[in-house]
């Protein structure tokens, strides 16, 4: 329910002698389910990152719901964010894995029930709630990263190929539920990816993007199905 605008935005890492990122200027519609793809080491990440507040912007401004948010710390960007790695903490129960965020912002107890307690619902997890990630399959452990991420109720999602660590058959349904998600929740969305199907399936919009650039930006259609 937020637009994102990032405006002429570069990275260069102190460390590196290039930039990372180059003139990436995108403005993103409020609800928009926005994809980037481009071969490794393109930039996918770290502007994923800029976008979170993880790393900071070398030049250009970002904008989220009209605000300048360069200088925001990442706990006050009403950000979720779901990593490929989604480590969860192997010590917790999968209640108090989702609950931990909520903690740390000092969310009160009733609250912080009802959030995890819906979120287990909607993702099926509601009899898994005392068990550890250890015992749990890995489409258990990446509903519980995703359900860390909803208990936050933000409007922004981000996700960095959230599903690359899973088998073929559950990439598949987890990539439906977070069709309905995005849907449901009626968040802003971007989403990076390798895959190419999964791009095609869940963007309104497609970035491309080359050694730092973009490259092209369209709906499925017109990046996939050109004449
Ligand atoms: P992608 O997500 O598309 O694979 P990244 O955003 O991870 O690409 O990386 C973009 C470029 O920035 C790469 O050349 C990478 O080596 C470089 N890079 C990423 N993180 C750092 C870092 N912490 N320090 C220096 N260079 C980095
Ligand atoms: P804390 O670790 O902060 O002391 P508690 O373990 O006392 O938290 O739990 C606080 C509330 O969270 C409880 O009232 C309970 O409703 C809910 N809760 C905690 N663990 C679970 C669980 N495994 N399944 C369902 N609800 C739980």
């Amino acid at each position: 329910m937020v637009k994102i605008n990032l405006n002429h935005i570069y990275k260069k890492y102190p460390n590196a002698d290039d930039y990372s990122v180059s003139d990436f200027d995108l403005h993103i519609g409020d609800h928009e389910f926005i994809v980037f793809v481009g071969p490794s080491g393109c930039g996918k990440s770290t502007t994923l990152r800029m976008v979170a507040g993880l790393e900071d912007i070398t030049e250009g401004t970002l904008e989220i719901g009209g605000k300048v948010m360069n200088d925001v710390a990442p706990r006050d960007r009403h950000i979720a964010m779901v990593f490929q790695n989604y480590a969860l903490y192997p010590h917790m129960t999968v209640y108090d894995n989702m609950a931990f965020s909520l903690k740390l912002r000092h969310y009160d107890k009733a609250e912080i029930d009802k959030r995890v307690k819906n979120a287990a619902e909607v993702l099926g997890l509601a009899h898994l709630l005392e068990r550890r990630p250890a015992d749990l399959s890995g489409g258990q452990r990446q509903r519980v990263a995703l359900g860390r991420a909803i208990v936050r109720d933000a409007p922004i999602f981000l996700m960095d190929e959230p599903l690359s660590n899973l088998d073929a058959k559950l990439r598949v349904s987890m990539r439906a539920e977070i069709a309905k998600l995005h849907q449901n929740l009626k968040t802003t969305t971007i989403y990076v990816t390798h895959d190419q199907t999964e791009a095609m399936t869940l963007a309104d919009r497609i970035v491309v993007m080359n050694a730092g650039r973009i490259q092209q930006i369209g709906t499925p259609k017109e990046v996939y199905n050109k004449p």
